[in-house]
C-alpha cells in the first residue's frame, strides 16, 4: 500500500524536500492516522535498491520487504501482542543491532512504533544512539501522545506532525480504495475523526451494528448487560493471536466509537472522561467484559437507572 493515501499531500513534499532524512524523526498524531505507514515510507527511502528518492520505488524487492516488515536492515520494535509496553530488552538489542554493518540496503533503519508505550528505562537507553547516531543509521519513531516521550528524547529527534485527514478526504478514499457506498463513506469518515483505521473498522464491523452495539455504553440502555457484553465481544476474528487479544482490540474499537458519537452528540463530558478512562483501563490489562460492563454501569448511574 502506498502512502500518503489521503490529504497528506503537504506533508509528503515537505519530507521530500529534506535532501537527506534527519538521523531520527518522530512522527506525532492520533492513532490511525497512518504513521505506521509514513515510518514504512521512509524506511523505502533509505533500503530501496533501485531508486534513491523519498519513498523509495515501492516496487522493488526491497520496498516490498520493507512493507511486509521482513526488510533485513529494518528494525521493527513494538508492543508485543498481549503485552501493553514495548518491552526494554527489545529496545536495546535494535539499537545494538543498528550498530551492525547492513546486510542489503545502503544502512539500517529501526522503526521504534508507539514509543509513547516504553518506559522511561527504555527511552534512556535510546538516548545515546540519538545524541551520537551510527553514520548509515536511522530512526523512526511513532507516537500518539508526545507528551509520554522524555524531553530528552523529543528533543533529539526532528518531530514530523501527521494531521488527521479531513472527514472529505476520508469518505473520498472509502469509496475509491474500499467500495463503501457515498453515504456509508460520509457518516464513518464523520465519526472517525480524521483516522483512515478508524473509518476502516467501522466499515468491516458493519456501521449500524457497531452503533448498535455501543447504544448501551451511551444510554445506559440494555435489557441483558451480560448476553450484551458478551455479543459486543463476540465474533471476532481470533486466529492469529489470543482470543483474549481479539477481544481487548473489538472492546477498543467499541470505546473508540462510543467516543466518536458522544464527539457527535456534544457536551457529553462526564460520560466522554468515563469512556477515556475505560480505555485505559484497557490497555493497563482490565479483562474487556469487565471493562464494558464497568462502563455501562455508570451510563445507569448518570442516567438514572
Ligand atoms: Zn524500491
Amino acid at each position: 500500500m502506498s502512502w500518503p493515501l489521503v490529504g497528506r499531500e503537504e506533508l509528503r513534499l515537505r519530507l521530500a524536500m529534506a535532501t537527506r532524512p534527519h538521523h531520527a524523526q518522530l512522527l506525532t498524531g492520533p492513532s490511525g492516522v497512518g504513521k505506521r505507514r509514513l515510518a514504512r515510507w521512509l524506511a523505502r527511502g533509505t533500503l530501496c535498491s533501485a531508486a534513491w528518492e523519498p519513498g523509495g520505488c515501492g516496487e522493488c524487492g526491497a520496498c516490498r520487504r520493507v512493507e511486509a516488515g521482513t526488510h533485513a536492515d529494518l528494525l521493527l520494535v513494538g508492543v508485543a501482542p498481549g503485552k501493553t509496553k514495548v518491552s526494554v530488552d527489545d529496545v536495546r538489542r535494535a539499537i545494538g543491532e543498528l550498530e551492525l554493518r547492513p546486510l542489503e540496503g545502503r544502512g539500517r533503519v529501526a522503526v521504534f512504533e508507539e514509543a509513547d508505550r516504553m518506559s522511561a528505562e527504555a527511552q534512556n537507553s535510546l538516548l545515546k544512539t540519538l545524541e551520537e547516531p551510527h553514520p548509515d543509521s536511522w530512526i523512526v519513531l511513532t507516537a500518539a501522545r508526545a507528551e509520554a516521550l522524555l524531553d530528552t528524547v523529543r528533543s533529539r529527534a526532528e518531530r514530523v506532525a501527521v494531521p488527521p485527514a479531513s472527514p472529505a478526504l476520508l469518505a473520498a478514499e472509502l469509496v475509491a480504495g474500499h467500495g463503501a457506498t457515498p453515504e456509508l463513506a460520509a457518516r464513518a469518515a464523520a465519526l472517525a475523526g480524521g483516522s483512515f483505521g478508524t473509518a476502516l473498522v467501522l466499515l468491516e464491523m458493519g456501521l449500524e451494528e457497531a452503533e448498535l452495539l455501543c447504544r448501551p455504553l451511551l444510554d445506559g440502555e440494555s435489557t441483558e448487560p451480560a448476553t450484551w457484553a458478551r455479543a459486543a465481544l463476540s465474533g471476532v476474528d481470533a486466529e492469529e493471536g489470543s482470543l483474549r487479544a481479539a477481544k481487548v482490540q473489538r472492546a477498543r474499537q467499541l470505546l473508540d466509537l462510543t467516543l466518536a458519537l458522544l464527539r457527535e452528540r456534544g457536551g457529553q463530558w462526564l460520560a466522554m472522561e468515563e469512556t477515556l478512562t475505560a480505555r485505559e483501563d484497557l490497555e493497563v490489562g482490565l479483562g474487556p467484559e469487565l471493562v464494558l460492563l464497568g462502563l455501562y454501569g455508570k451510563r445507569c448511574v448518570a442516567n438514572g437507572g
